[in-house]
């Protein structure tokens, strides 16, 4: 496929490394705004792994509520962490790609500018100023701001932490961070050539465009990563392709459903840092406060998670009058 007419149903499931050709196409569907090259994607901590008896909630002068999570570092601290990062082991480009890094400028990877000298990442995205540490006082040596995730409930982003180092050193470097240091991490961070558009501006929960709601967008190029993620996508995709040929309203799964919530995502997700997303508890709607007291420990919480989703996903297919089709293909299977 070289073009795409917005007057026919299409979808557009060209993965990551889309032709040339098809990738203008889309581009000239899309603006410029809307299709991205590369992934520079920050870690994410599990927000119930953060140890907050030395992280504390702040923005930089007070400014901008609370959303913040800081961990403060004194010199020592700093570096242990800096030691642990400019000896870890980075991911090498894929042969044929060793000049990816060009996709690249203006976005170092935060162990490139820790190579440009000791103090760089403290007067970088670990600078401390504007900041006090209630525990001495004072400012911190340097702070690693942790962003609460708008979509993904519990989760936050390590602000400025795009990396390329492989998972395992990935780990033990960011577990050097005080406040850290028995953290779970829900995604690494990468570095690596990805097209994908930018969803939440493009996109409605059917996975249409909503300019051109001929035009349906599935698999890693509209904004989710993984083989399940690729497929689920594709079937609500491909079954709304269908329902718009057949004449019939196109839909979308129920956000309590793991499919429901990627779909969610990829449309309400915050257009202006959109970072492709894997299906993960995270993006289930989170717990009200007085639910979340009863069910203590975590495992039972992702049990009822998954019982609600397979209800609300069955209802839905109930709904749309989908579920014979499926049982019948289940039976046949
Ligand atoms: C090295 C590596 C390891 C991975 N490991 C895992 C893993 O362990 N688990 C996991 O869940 N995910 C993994 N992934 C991610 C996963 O592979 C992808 O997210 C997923 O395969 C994307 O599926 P897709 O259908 O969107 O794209 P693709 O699988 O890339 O399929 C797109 C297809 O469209 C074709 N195409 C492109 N342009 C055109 C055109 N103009 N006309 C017609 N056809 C076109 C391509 O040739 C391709 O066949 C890995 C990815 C990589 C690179």
């Amino acid at each position: 496929m070289t073009s795409i007419d917005p007057n026919e149903i299409t979808v557009v499931a060209a993965g990551p490394l889309a032709s040339q050709s098809l990738t203008e196409a889309i581009g000239r569907l899309t603006g410029d705004a809307g299709l991205y090259f590369f992934d520079a994607i920050s870690p994410i901590v599990d927000g119930e792994t953060i140890n907050f008896d030395i992280a504390f909630m702040a923005a930089r002068y007070g400014k901008g509520g609370d959303d913040y999570a800081n961990c403060p570092m004194n010199e020592e601290e700093y570096g242990r962490f800096y030691e642990a990062l400019i000896s870890a082991e980075s991911v090498r480009p894929h042969e044929g790609m060793e000049d990816e890094a060009k996709y690249f400028e203006g976005c170092l990877p935060i162990e490139e500018l820790a190579r440009r000298g000791r103090d760089t990442l403290r007067y970088g995205p670990m600078k401390p100023v504007g900041l006090t540490d209630p525990r001495t006082g004072r400012q911190p040596f340097a702070v690693v701001q942790l962003r609460k995730e708008n979509i993904l409930a519990d989760a936050y982003n390590l602000v400025g932490f795009q990396c390329h180092i492989k998972y395992g050193d990935q780990k033990r470097v960011l577990q050097t961070i005080p406040g850290l240091e028995t953290s779970e991490f829900i995604r690494f961070g990468q570095m690596h050539r990805n097209t994908y558009i930018c969803s939440p501006r493009l996109l409605n929960e059917t996975l249409q465009m909503k300019e051109h709601p001929l035009v349906l967008f599935a698999g890693q190029i509209s904004g989710i990563e993984g083989y399940t993620e690729a497929m689920a996508t594709g079937m609500i995709a491909g079954m709304n392709a269908a329902r718009l040929a057949l004449g019939l309203e196109a839909s979308a799964p129920p956000r309590r459903s793991a499919t429901g919530s990627l779909v969610f995502y990829l449309a309400n997700a915050e257009a202006k840092n959109f970072q492709p997303a894997n299906t993960t508890f995270a993006l289930l709607p989170p717990f009200e406060p007085e639910e979340r007291k009863r069910v203590k420990r975590k495992a039972d919480r992702h049990r009822i998670q998954v019982e609600r989703g397979l209800e609300a996903f069955r209802e839905w297919l109930e709904t749309i009058g989908e579920s014979s089709s499926l049982s019948n293909y289940a039976q046949a299977r």
